[in-house]
């Protein structure tokens, strides 16, 4: 149990590829914000898109992260064991109408979204869901179920819109970042051989409680999510943690360190005889709490760590 004082933080990777230095920062991050405050730190594997998810992959990560120096106080919590307490969650969300069975597919919703931008879609861009399915109320699946018509569950954008908040690291947020996805799923439906099951923005905020976290540290890509997971904790009645969005770590071009080609995975430094100190040490200096490149042992920089000497990005790598 937290009584509310002790900081609870969280690491919450998706084991669908290797980490690299952006994964680094954005977790030595988080695992400063609770150490620097004497708090606890749960790592939550979350592997519920079986789609991307490589359960080979934990233990990868888990060296990682233990390379770096970051270590954690629970057993790993795998988010797909956790499925009947997501489960339970749609259900009270059903049970207050907060969402709808919205049988649109992919290629309905790109054709209700007016034209102009086609380019939006060859560049993988999200169109905005349009609310077709949004009158349905959530009994209307049982015929939908009946008659085999695959669909998945939306949330109702709350009609006073989507709430704002506070960031630790960016100040005010307007809810309005989280209008451009509209109506946006809690739970898949099932297609082919795969079978439903939440969307990320449930399993999150119903697994952060469950951990009793009380500070997120995550990376600044996931800023317009907070509006919506906000909304989902308030309907199931959990409690909102403190958030710090984290500049993303971006290679010279300003591309976000990812997959991509050229850019090396912590295993690859690793082999490359790289030590950690030498990482972080770098990564403290786009930090802003590191005068220097010089190499620093995680452990040693939480008497350095402070939010308000955290900077502003681009955090650009290599350093
Ligand atoms: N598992 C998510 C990811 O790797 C992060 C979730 C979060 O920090 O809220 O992108
Ligand atoms: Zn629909």
């Amino acid at each position: 149990m937290n009584g509310g004082c002790q900081t609870v933080g969280r690491l919450a990777p998706s084991p669908t590829g290797l980490l690299h230095p952006g994964h680094a920062s954005s977790f030595a991050l988080a695992w400063l914000s609770a150490r620097s405050k004497r708090g606890t730190i749960h790592l939550r594997l979350e592997d519920i898109d079986d789609s991307r998810c490589k359960p080979t992959l934990h233990g990868q990560i888990e060296e990682d992260l233990t390379w770096l120096g970051i270590d954690w106080d629970n057993a790993p919590l795998i988010q797909t064991g956790r499925l009947n307490a997501h489960r339970e969650a749609l259900e009270s969300l059903k049970a207050q109408e907060a969402v709808y069975p919205c049988t649109c597919s992919r290629a309905d919703i790109e054709r209700a979204a007016s034209a102009p931008q086609a380019s939006d879609s060859a560049a993988g861009l999200q169109r905005r869901y349009p609310g077709t399915c949004s009158a349905r109320s959530s009994r209307e699946a049982i015929g939908l179920e009946a008659r085999g018509s695959p669909f998945c569950w939306r949330l109702r954008q709350p009609r006073e819109g989507w709430p704002g908040f506070q960031d630790g690291l960016q100040g005010a947020v307007n809810g309005t970042i989280a209008d451009k996805e509209g109506d946006f799923i809690v739970w898949r439906a099932a297609k082919g051989n795969q079978s439903g099951g939440p969307s990320y923005q449930l399993a999150v905020v119903v697994d952060d409680a469950f951990q009793d976290v009380t500070e997120v540290v995550r990376g600044e890509d996931l800023l317009d999510s907070t509006p919506r997971q906000i909304t989902l904790m308030r309907l199931l009645g959990l409690r909102i943690p403190a958030y710090f969005h984290v500049p993303l770590v971006v290679d010279t071009e300003g591309r976000r360190l990812a997959k991509r080609a050229g850019s090396l995975s912590l295993a690859q430094l690793r082999k490359m005889g790289e030590p950690p100190e030498k990482v972080l040490g770098k990564l403290a200096l786009l930090w802003g709490i590191n005068p220097n490149r010089e190499p620093r042992l995680l452990a040693n920089l939480i008497g350095a760590f402070d939010w308000a000497k955290i900077t502003q990005g681009p955090w650009v790598w290599p350093v």
